[in-house]
């Protein structure tokens, strides 16, 4: 890939991203929106030709499940919004981190997981993974050093993050991350979006994307990415072209598309969530607001210091538990209640019976999901009429 500054040999320094989020995922082509392969298969000229696109891999024209052109120029567009060599896609959030797992360890390996994380990563690890004989300890990542001391055993191979993370915003420490020694770290940066944070610039070796969320941000395409160095990008592919958990290519189209807006969506949408997170510190009817950009969150400085700007997800914390919570999501008009984040409607969800459904209560307690906590996504409504919803659905709780 030709480097901007080549490319684009008028601009004094580096494209500004939002500029990027314009200009990259082309490949050259004249059209302004991707095309859509939708085959499956390319044919050859013969025996040799198919077994020489078989060896050339990732790099053939062969078969879907091994590249796709529109996938590829997905692929190309998040590898240069996060600084990355290179970029791999797949069907979604779940794969991707599946695929990074089961790439890179063995049974009797050992992966030092946060325990502030999605609901699903949590499963997955106390699940499928245990079951193959790869060991994890979870650790709080708002203690500095938690994640350098457990990963410091023989067999550690996978560090995983997620930062800010669900359901209440705890952040990770990046810096931390990227200087640990062990071989892998990966930090799921959905909440962030490659607008906010760049987790490869502080070192960590894959920073990972539920595209599904912001990056597509328009809750039509199901799709996970990572993105890091050529060679172990290479090396997980390898891996993730037999278990499958492939991108399709109408889901890369419509994330190039979402890509294309995605600078101006996230930052109309962390600004509503800065507005509402203040705004929500300030009612009765709240114990806390939980959001990276308040100077009340406890991981304040850190977010400043690693993000450019919070996100468009916040959490509050009311009084009357499950039950109040009901009412609330009840009392909301605009504001829909759905578990997906980062598209244009404001989405409001209960984590304890949504997303952390099913975990025991080791697990709800370290990733502070409690009964009384509502997830928020902000979306692109004017800022003033999420505000009417939220005050009337206050109002509707009657402690
Ligand atoms: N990572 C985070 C932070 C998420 O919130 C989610 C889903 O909500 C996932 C990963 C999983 O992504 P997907 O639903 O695309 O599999």
């Amino acid at each position: 890939m030709r480097r901007p500054s080549q490319q684009y040999a008028f601009l004094v320094a580096e494209k500004n991203r939002d500029t990027t989020a314009i200009t990259t995922g082309r490949n050259g082509a004249r059209a302004l929106a991707s095309d859509i392969a939708t085959s499956t298969t390319w044919s050859s000229s013969g025996l040799d030709e198919t077994h020489n696109e078989t060896v050339a891999g990732r790099r053939s024209k062969l078969y879907s499940r091994y590249t796709n052109p529109t996938v590829r120029q997905f692929e190309t567009a998040i590898a240069e919004l996060e600084g990355a060599e290179d970029a791999l896609a797949f069907g979604s959030g779940m794969g991707a981190l599946a695929s990074v797992v089961f790439a890179l360890c063995s049974p009797g390996d050992h992966i030092v997981a946060q325990q502030q994380l999605y609901g699903g990563t949590i499963a997955f690890l106390n699940g499928p993974v245990r079951r193959m004989g790869i060991n994890v300890t979870f650790v709080d990542a708002t203690i500095p050093g938690a994640f350098t001391e457990a990963s410091k055993t023989p067999r550690t191979m996978l560090v995983i993050a997620e930062t800010p993370a669900n359901p209440a915003l705890a952040l990770a420490d990046l810096g931390e991350l990227g200087a640990i020694a062990i071989p892998f770290t990966v930090v799921d940066s959905t909440f962030a979006t490659p607008m906010s944070q760049q987790p490869l610039a502080h070192g960590v070796n894959l920073s990972l994307h539920s595209a599904t969320k912001g990056i597509g941000g328009h809750n039509d395409a199901l799709l996970g990415v990572i993105a890091g160095e050529s060679e172990l990008i290479d090396a997980i592919w390898a891996y993730s072209v037999l278990h499958g958990a492939t991108a399709s290519p109408y889901d890369a189209h419509n994330a190039l598309r979402g890509i294309r807006t995605l600078p101006v969506r996230h930052e109309r949408q962390c600004a509503s969530a800065m507005q509402l997170a203040t705004w929500c510190e300030q009612q009765a009817k709240c114990n806390k607001v939980y959001y990276p950009g308040l100077a009340s969150h406890p991981q304040h400085e850190l977010a400043a210091r690693q993000m450019s700007s919070f996100g468009s997800v916040f959490a509050i914390d009311i009084p009357g538990g499950i039950d109040a919570c009901r009412t609330f999501i009840s009392a909301v008009q605009l504001v829909r209640p759905a578990t997906s984040l980062g598209g244009p409607e404001t989405l409001i969800c209960h984590p304890t019976t949504s997303t952390h459904f099913g975990l025991d209560e080791e697990s709800l307690s370290g990733a502070l999901a409690s009964d009384g906590l509502m997830r928020i996504s902000v979306g692109l409504e004017h800022v003033d009429d999420l505000r009417h919803d939220f005050a009337q659905a206050f109002a509707a709780i009657k402690l």
